[in-house]
């Protein structure tokens, strides 16, 4: 194909209506129909990277191969296409400002007064156009974060003004989308906010393709005439978005509606063959058959809010999926562990997680409960600060090295089992200093690892300061508690595990990033089969 075709996609009237699921979804029919597609994220906030955000903020922070710390966007977009996203496909307004602000400092605007029309649209849709201009993609499909109106997101929108005029029609379309409530008083849905939102995007000069409508109830043929009539698109271009149970079904409520034919249509591209979800139908078959039903423990701090461990979660379900299993995630707030806690819950559940985090609160509810795991032959799955944890908890409690500890949670322990990275030591700037992306991973050929990956060499996407701690390898080693897994450059441990107990593995790395639909994590898949088993010999009496 001669030239790559742009897909904006903007949001109206409320924010979280999911434009990274209907974009995610959107791609994933385009690909089925043979197109190279790949999905950007533009985020409207001055942080230069979501590397520096609370978790609560905005969820997970996402990690990519080429090491950007991106919004969690990029996560369904990888889970769902299968293909890899890189520093390119996530942009904030801070990257936006920092670039150009650096190039003026370089003195290259040429003593001209630098603004925000031209020199920062003129950023965004550079940023925009790398993807196309790569090669790489038949289409990009760009999502501008926020909701139109908003003051922050005018640059954006801007940008995307010029560039519709500078592509020209059938080169760059604009799916829009917005909720159409429902007033459960009037017993109606209503157009109005919609109605609202489409003409403030004209206000900016821009007009919208597709509507896409967000929605609890279905949308009448009356309600779909009277959206196109008010809102000026063609009648077909009306797609209804109603809640559904799980994300993985959108691609397929798209399809019902057509938004994968009119967007080609409307970019002058072939729409006749039907795309090819078979691969994609089977694993939503196995997720909706499941044969039994698991209990998963997850343990971390930020529990309250579900995205801040969107990818765990998805690979459970990915993982679930293969072993046609129903993995139910129970929440557990490192914070709040107790003896009663510990008894009553985790005694009961087929697995622990203990997750990835930063800093000392409720790291020691992860240290008991871990020693729980261990000493009642749970399976257990630690990742990152989970791995430090269960390095931790091993230490103090098989070793008796007392106050054994992370330097990150105390300075002066007797035994830093856990301490900086040697890189680390002069770092002074936060922001996208970790050690991240993928690194290589050799697996010693005697382990749970090697057998769950099936290879020596594997390569797994790292976010961490912190590492296990070489002087006390022997030691550890000797106890029971084995390094399976290191870097093969400088020897840094990356996996460790218990071979007398029936699964119990931390990683320093985060599996959770590269499990897609089309490829479950084999960690994940070999956690919650072992999950499975415990369940089993535990339920054995009954099950027989
Ligand atoms: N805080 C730990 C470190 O920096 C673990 C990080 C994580 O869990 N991602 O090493």
């Amino acid at each position: 194909m001669a030239d790559t075709k742009y897909i904006f996609v903007t949001g109206g009237v409320s924010s979280s209506l999911g434009k990274g699921i209907i974009a995610a979804s959107l791609a994933k029919l385009l690909q089925a129909r043979g197109y190279k597609t790949t999905i950007q994220k533009l985020d409207p906030y001055i942080n230069v990277d979501p590397g520096t955000l609370n978790p609560y903020e905005h969820g997970e922070c996402y990690v990519t191969d080429d090491g950007a710390e991106t919004d969690l966007d990029l996560g369904h977009y990888e889970r769902f296409l299968n293909v890899n996203t890189s520093q390119a496909n996530n942009v904030t307004t801070g990257r936006i400002y920092q670039s150009v602000i650096e190039k003026e400092r370089r003195g290259e605007f040429l003593g001209k007064t630098v603004q925000v029309v031209p020199h920062i649209t003129n950023e965004i849709k550079e940023r925009i156009q790398i993807l196309g201009k790569s090669g790489e993609f038949d289409i990009v499909i760009t999502e501008i974060g926020g909701t139109v109106g908003d003051i922050e997101s005018l640059p954006y929108i801007e940008a995307v003004r010029q560039l519709l005029w500078e592509l020209g029609d059938n080169n760059a379309i604009v799916i829009h989308l917005t909720l159409v409530p429902y007033l459960s008083a009037a017993g109606e849905l209503k157009t109005k906010p919609t109605q609202h939102s489409v003409k403030t995007l004209m206000e900016s000069g821009i007009k919208a393709d597709i509507l896409v409508c967000r929605t609890e109830h279905d949308l009448s043929d009356d309600l779909r005439d009277k959206l196109a009539l008010f809102c000026n698109v063609k009648r077909e271009a009306v797609i209804q978005s109603i809640d559904a149970s799980t994300i993985y079904d959108v691609p397929n409520m798209m399809l019902e509606e057509g938004l994968d034919r009119v967007t080609l249509q409307k970019l002058a591209l072939p729409n006749e063959t039907e795309p090819e979800l078979t691969n994609w139908n089977q694993f939503i078959q196995r997720h909706k058959n499941p044969k039994h039903e698991i209990h998963i423990g997850l343990v971390g701090k930020y529990v309250e809010l579900q995205d801040s461990y969107k990818s765990i979660l998805e690979s459970f379900i990915h993982a679930g999926a293969e072993n046609e299993v129903k993995v139910n995630v129970e929440y557990i707030h490192s914070e709040h562990i107790t003896e009663k806690i510990l008894k009553e819950k985790i005694a009961g559940l087929d697995g622990i997680l203990v997750a990835p985090g930063f800093g000392e609160r409720g790291i020691e509810g992860k240290i008991r409960t871990i020693q729980y795991v261990r000493e009642n032959n749970i399976p257990f799955l630690g990742i990152c600060l989970g791995m430090q944890m269960a390095v931790i908890e091993f230490s103090r409690n098989v070793l008796g090295l007392q106050n054994a500890n992370s330097t990150e949670m105390d300075d002066n322990t007797p035994y830093p089992v856990i301490d900086l990275m040697e890189e680390q030591k002069d770092i002074t700037h936060m922001g996208g200093t970790m050690r991240l992306g993928a690194w290589k991973c050799s697996l010693e050929e005697n382990s749970i690892v090697y057998r769950v990956y099936g290879e020596k060499e594997i390569s797994e996407r790292h976010r961490h300061r912190y590492e296990f701690n070489n002087k006390f390898k022997e030691e550890i080693e000797a106890a029971g508690m084995k390094a399976t897994g290191y870097n093969p450059d400088t020897g840094l441990v990356e996996v460790v595990e218990l071979p007398e107990h029936p699964w119990f593995v931390g990683v320093q790395y985060h599996p959770e990033y590269k499990s897609t639909v089309a490829n479950p994590h084999p960690l994940f898949v070999a956690f919650v089969k072992a999950a499975l088993n415990h369940y089993k010999e535990k339920n054995s009496a009954t099950l027989a």
